[in-house]
């Protein structure tokens, strides 16, 4: 079948075969390799519905017809390429429809980054950012449930969506969100597509209510999906299928809307940074670490001090002269610091709070517990950065470190954890295997256990 001038027939955006964009879009960040037949960069949802029904249509015809969406492909798991039709929401599909400070709603494709500047005109984020929160879009954040430095006091992406549009694979858009007792039955009374899903979906989670809840991973960051232990709570009676597609990475259907909760950015914000000679004791410092509440507690190693020290120009193209020539002079005190050793670790750890004393004294709190300590979890040196200004540094180096090795270092990959799927889920919600077909399924329970070893 000519794939391209099939689609043109019923696709209003704009769809290329150029060998060129097709190698382009063969990768995401993993070391995987796809190579779509067609990509296209849908204007609207219907297009995004008429691309589904086209593929439901044929695909007892074409077996090898699928739909892989897209954000901005930073996905480390091969979960944004795809071999038949890859659809890009970053082109068109990305715009914001509203915010408040409370909440936002907006289409997947918009850039976190963009997004992050027009919520904190209301005061307010959207917490869960990735460090890759230059590149991702908010699409990619909400399907591979994202979570990064501000995690450990937030949650993931999940806590923050209260609403999604999604096109399903009869090829409607449906409206999900938490829903109460009652209106779980007058869906499950439907009778239609729509409310076959909630009524099976329900029998499934409430016939094994028991072994799902047991097995929830116990950590504080696990981005795997899908989170059947989060959708149904018979304590409370809601029914939130959010929960079921934010981490799905688009295997159960295409999300064409997303409303997100907002928090109020906190004003101001510092660190308390150590430098460690060794990490043999950090389980016994990371909680002690800990009993002080911080915002975020991030690290980096002495490789990654070394690439960012190797590859600095770097910095220069991706921060500008400005804020480049800014960060050579504030690193400056650093560099004095190696002198006394290269350290093996490097802590990050932050507080937040409403004045600007009030973070300083948490920084200082936390400077004085460990200095009695020093030598026990041979701590080379501290430095207080008890501002944002101060601490910005930490964070240039700590979120760009990656995206510059992925730049320069072609030939390694980082190996990714292989994702799998509960299969009951996946074939309820997508009988024909149309939406990102290569992630795996997987039919047992045994699955519980590789998903929680993937958590760690
Ligand atoms: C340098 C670097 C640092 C990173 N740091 C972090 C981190 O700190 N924390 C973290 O959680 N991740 C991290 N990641 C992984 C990745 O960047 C994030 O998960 C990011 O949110 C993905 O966004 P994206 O727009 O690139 O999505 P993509 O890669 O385009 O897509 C991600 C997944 O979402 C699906 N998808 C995209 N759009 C839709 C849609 N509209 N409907 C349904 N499914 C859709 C795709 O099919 C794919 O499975 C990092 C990656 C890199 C390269």
């Amino acid at each position: 079948m000519d794939l391209q001038a099939e689609l043109s027939k019923i696709f209003q955006g704009d769809l290329d075969t150029t060998d060129e964009l097709r190698e382009f879009y063969s990768h995401d960040a993993s070391l995987f390799e796809l190579k779509p037949q067609v990509v296209g960069f849908p204007k609207s949802t219907q297009d995004v519905q008429n691309v589904v029904r086209f593929v439901t249509a044929n695909k007892q015809a074409y077996p090898e017809l699928s739909i892989v969406p897209r954000g901005r492909g930073t996905d480390m798991s091969g979960g944004a390429i795809g071999q038949s039709v890859v659809l890009d929401f970053s082109k068109y599909m990305k715009q914001l429809h509203e915010v408040t400070p409370e909440s936002a709603r907006v289409q997947p494709g918009m850039l976190f980054r963009e997004f992050d500047v027009e919520t904190l005109k209301q005061g307010s984020i959207l917490p869960s950012y990735p460090a890759s929160r230059d590149m991702a879009s908010v699409g990619g954040m909400a399907s591979n449930n994202s979570g990064g430095e501000k995690s450990l006091e937030y949650g993931k992406t999940d806590n923050f969506v209260s609403e999604l549009s999604v096109v399903l694979s009869d090829g409607n858009e449906y409206v999900i969100r938490p829903i109460n007792r009652e209106e779980l039955t007058a869906k499950m009374n439907q009778g239609d597509f729509e409310g076959n899903l909630y009524a099976r979906t329900f029998e499934l989670l409430d016939a094994h209510y028991d072994e799902i809840q047991a097995a929830k991973p116990k950590v504080s960051k696990d981005s795997t999906g899908y989170h059947l232990w989060n959708v149904w709570n018979r304590e409370t009676g809601i029914f939130d299928l959010t929960k079921l597609f934010v981490g799905a990475q688009g295997t159960l259907g295409i999300i064409t809307d997303i409303k997100f909760k907002l928090v109020p950015a906190r004003k101001h914000s510092g660190l308390l940074v150590l430098f460690l000679k060794n990490s043999n004791d950090l389980g016994e410092l990371i909680p002690k670490v800990l009993e002080h509440k911080p915002a975020t507690f991030e690290s980096f190693d002495d490789k990654t001090l070394w690439l960012s020290i190797r590859f600095m120009p770097s910095f220069l193209k991706m921060l500008g002269p400005v804020r480049f020539i800014h960060l050579l002079i504030t690193l400056i005190p650093d560099g004095l610091q190696l002198l006394h050793g290269i350290p093996k670790l490097i802590l990050l750890v932050e507080f937040n709070g409403e004045t600007a004393e009030e973070v300083r004294e948490k920084v200082k709190a936390l400077h004085k517990d460990l200095k009695g300590q020093r030598a026990r979890y041979e701590i080379n040196g501290f430095e207080e950065a008890a501002s944002e200004g101060k601490s910005e540094k930490f964070w240039i180096l700590r979120r760009n470190s990656f995206q510059i090795l992925r730049s320069k270092v072609k030939d390694k990959h980082t190996a990714p954890y292989i994702d799998s799927y509960f299969k009951d889920v996946k074939q309820l919600y997508d009988p024909q295997n149309i939406f990102n077909p290569h992630k795996k399924t997987d039919a047992d329970w045994d699955f519980s256990y590789e998903h929680i070893r993937q958590s760690f």
